[in-house]
């Protein structure tokens, strides 16, 4: 009799010790590999601040938060995560801190990266997460994020919100159809207008304010998360959709997306070979140490294949004179295509110039034997190469190996 009273005050004392009871109480749950799963969140404004709330309070075990801006005013009606005095401050470095306090359990992890999604995260930082969550407002990113996603097999769920409605796709590689498969032409403009057509960055670009407001978000994040917890748990997702709302109208629709043969978004790497190296090595290292016999032998060239395009030099958009650039074209800004002289003779930088191609020479390839030294002697990150990535190296015989810079850790971990 005693025996059985113990046991149940106990059972009380751990049902209220366990801030998970009441969800671990649902078919097919699974906390412990919530606990474990590593989930990567793009974009810590409106819908993203109520995912990473969603996924903190849910008990995921490694969060990592990835933003470029910083947190302004017209935020904050938006986003649980910030208040009036975080004006200026990085918005993932602030998100992983207040998400860190949402955490229940210490060893909830949350690490942020501040920089540019599509340019400085390489692909292997895709292949060490179980799942990415797109919370973005941006096609150009989307793009970038599907195709990485695919390249290394990972899931990701996209999110959008417009007004009083908001979208939910989910996207298992290697299954299509792919989030650019649905791409229309639209969006494909869409995703071009940070730069200009030699693909320089715009030194101007008109952004658009979108109208938003934090009830669409908190509804469109509660549908992706839930998904996501979906795929954590290996419950069955049905990927591929669009889950579409309407708010206006309480419209639910689900629209399949169709397949697109010549979709450019679907290759996978065959192998990835691990190379304990980061991007700050020198280019000259890194061809030597892939040169290596068990690696891809001598005459190892290191191949962009069309990834990013790195620029020696262009002709200035005005008077033709040759300017040495000596960068990838996505650090490079349409104003640096003018040349001093043009600049001295008072030529006046405008849009219907950036907008004139200029011929450019570039270095699609590089190999210790063919590339010229100065440029062998740049490291990896100035010729274009992000965190982690993941390079396509050539052998003689004209086989490719992928290799990824598996010493590259650019996230900050919340202590
Ligand atoms: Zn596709
Ligand atoms: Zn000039």
């Amino acid at each position: 009799m005693n025996d059985k009273k113990n046991f149940l005050v106990n059972e009380i004392i751990e049902i209220d010790d366990n801030p998970f009871d009441r969800q671990e109480r649902i078919r097919g749950w699974d906390q412990q590999k919530l606990r474990n799963s590593r989930v990567l969140v793009f974009g810590a404004g409106a819908i993203g601040n109520e995912t990473l709330k969603n996924l903190a309070l849910l008990g995921v075990g490694h969060i990592y938060i990835v933003d470029f801006d910083t947190i302004s005013t017209s935020n904050l009606s938006r986003t649980i995560l910030f208040r009036r005095g975080d004006k200026g401050r990085y918005k993932a470095k602030i998100a992983a801190q207040r998400t860190k306090n949402l955490a229940l359990e210490d060893s909830a992890k949350v690490s942020w990266f501040h920089g540019d999604a599509v340019w400085d995260l390489g692909t292997g930082i895709f292949r060490h997460v179980d799942l990415v969550l797109g919370c973005l407002d941006n096609v150009e990113t989307r793009f970038a994020i599907n195709k990485k996603c695919y390249l290394v097999k990972t899931p990701w769920i996209d999110a959008g919100i417009y007004e009083l409605g908001g979208h939910v796709s989910v996207f298992t590689p290697p299954q299509v159809p792919c989030y650019q498969c649905g791409a229309t032409e639209q969006q494909l403009k869409a995703a071009r207008k940070r730069y200009s057509c030699d693909d320089f960055k715009r030194t101007v670009i008109s952004e658009g304010k979108m109208p938003t407001v934090q009830i669409t978000s908190s509804l469109v994040s509660a549908i992706q998360v839930q998904e996501a917890v979906k795929l954590l748990t290996k419950q069955p997702v049905k990927s591929g959709k669009k889950i579409y709302f309407q708010g206006r109208t309480n419209d639910f629709d689900i629209i399949s997306l169709v397949e697109n043969k010549n979709c450019t978004g679907h290759d996978s790497y065959p192998e990835i070979i691990s190379l304990p190296l980061k991007n700050s090595v020198t280019l000259k290292t890194f061809l030597e140490v892939v040169s290596e016999n068990h690696f891809s032998g001598c005459n190892a060239t290191l191949d962009f294949r069309g990834d990013r395009t790195f620029i020696k030099s262009v002709s200035c958009k005005s008077c033709g004179v040759d300017i040495k650039l000596n960068k990838p074209s996505f650090r490079i800004f349409d104003t640096e295509t003018i040349c001093e002289v043009c600049r001295s003779n008072n030529v006046k930088f405008n849009q219907d110039l950036s907008d004139k191609p200029s011929t450019r020479s570039t270095v699609p390839t590089f190999s210790l034997a063919k590339t010229e030294k100065h440029i062998l002697e740049m490291t990896l990150w100035d010729i274009g190469i992000p965190y982690r990535h993941i390079l396509a190296v050539c052998d003689d015989a004209g086989n490719y190996k992928y290799y990824e810079l598996s010493m590259d850790d650019p996230f900050s971990e919340v202590i």
